[in-house]
């Protein structure tokens, strides 16, 4: 945290180089640390790629300056997009299904970006679809697409990882995180297992998410209210590569909920629940290793924590699981 430690000149210097916090609940010969990426400005995981993308896109020209980003998003991107738009002179448009959390969409706007609902029916499909047709109608538009850009794991791999190899002096025996773009897993997985070659990567997901079908499960399609990862067609991902994970984990959305109740209570994290889910999952894997069965590198966890519960209480995290809208 050492540059936080001398004035700053832009709320962008205090994107990334986040706590990385022992979950208390894990096993003492096999700890789990969490990367607390709600002490981000826009207080998620997505303000690490809303200023990287911009930045390398500003820099090789696709995005001119004072041009327009278009994002199809459901919210901690877009906020994060608009917190780097806002500093580097780009103006944000983002299309978000109706179905995601009110607060993050106010918080977009707040940050001077223009919000564009589409129905909850038509998916992100119909989001991405109303991206690209809106950014035909604009001049000096682009549309980042962080489900195929490069650039979105290429932020983890530049400032995630090394931020979590450098803390635990590279001794990482697993690394465990949900996917959405995949971007967090993916770039932060590759830098860390250059470091550590057996490394062992685990994508998390919510019962009902299909990523777990690229490694040939048949898992059933369904609902789930987890917000943030998972998906119903690991098609249209670009960026998760079934070979580069050991294994995706399915959460069902009831153990997500304890676990949020329980981080809050025990452990003083208020974290929403792609945090829980991650949580439970990194939990796993420490007690197979703890138990000897599972060999790790190192007798050490690490998962990442994507955002803040505040950003969800309007839909009840905190309620009864019945009373939680997701
Ligand atoms: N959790 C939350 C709350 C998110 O918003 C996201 C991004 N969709 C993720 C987890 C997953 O991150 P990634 O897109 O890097 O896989």
């Amino acid at each position: 945290m050492t540059t936080h430690r001398r004035p700053l000149d832009s709320v962008l210097e205090t994107i990334g180089e986040t706590p990385l916090v022992r979950v208390a609940a894990s096993p003492d010969d096999v700890p789990v640390y969490a990367k607390l990426e709600s002490f981000n400005p826009g207080a998620s995981v997505k303000d690490r790629i809303g200023k990287y993308m911009l930045e390398q896109m500003l820099d090789s020209g696709e995005l001119p300056d004072g041009g327009t980003i278009v994002e199809p998003t459901a919210g901690n991107t877009g906020i994060g997009f608009a917190v780097a738009a806002g500093q580097l002179g780009v103006d944000a448009v983002f299309v978000v299904p109706e179905r995601f959390s009110v607060e993050k969409q106010q918080l977009m706007r707040a940050l001077g970006a223009d919000v564009i609902n589409t129905p909850t029916e038509d998916g992100m499909g119909g989001a991405i679809d109303r991206a690209h047709e809106l950014a035909d109608e604009l001049d000096d538009a682009v549309v980042p697409q962080q489900f195929s850009n490069p650039l979105n794991p290429e932020a983890h791999y530049e400032t995630t990882g090394p931020e979590i190899g450098e803390a635990l002096d590279g001794e990482v025996g697993a690394l465990v995180a949900g996917c959405g773009t995949a971007g967090t897993l993916m770039g932060t997985g590759r830098y860390l297992r250059e470091q550590v070659p057996e490394l062992h990567v685990t994508a998390v997901e919510p019962k009902g998410s299909l990523y777990a079908t690229t490694k040939g499960r048949d898992v059933e399609q369904g609902e789930y209210k987890t917000e943030g990862i998972g998906t119903h067609d690991p098609s249209t991902n670009e960026l998760f590569d079934p070979e580069f994970v050991d294994d995706v984990v399915q959460i069902p959305d009831e153990d997500t909920h304890a676990e949020m109740q329980r981080l809050a209570a025990e452990e003083g994290q208020l974290v929403a629940s792609s945090s829980a889910a991650n949580c439970l999952a990194a939990l796993d894997v420490a007690e197979r290793a703890a138990a000897g069965d599972l060999a790790l590198p190192h007798d050490c966890v690490v998962t990442v924590f994507p955002d803040s519960s505040e950003r969800y209480l309007s839909k009840g995290v905190y309620g009864s699981y019945e009373e939680w809208e997701g």
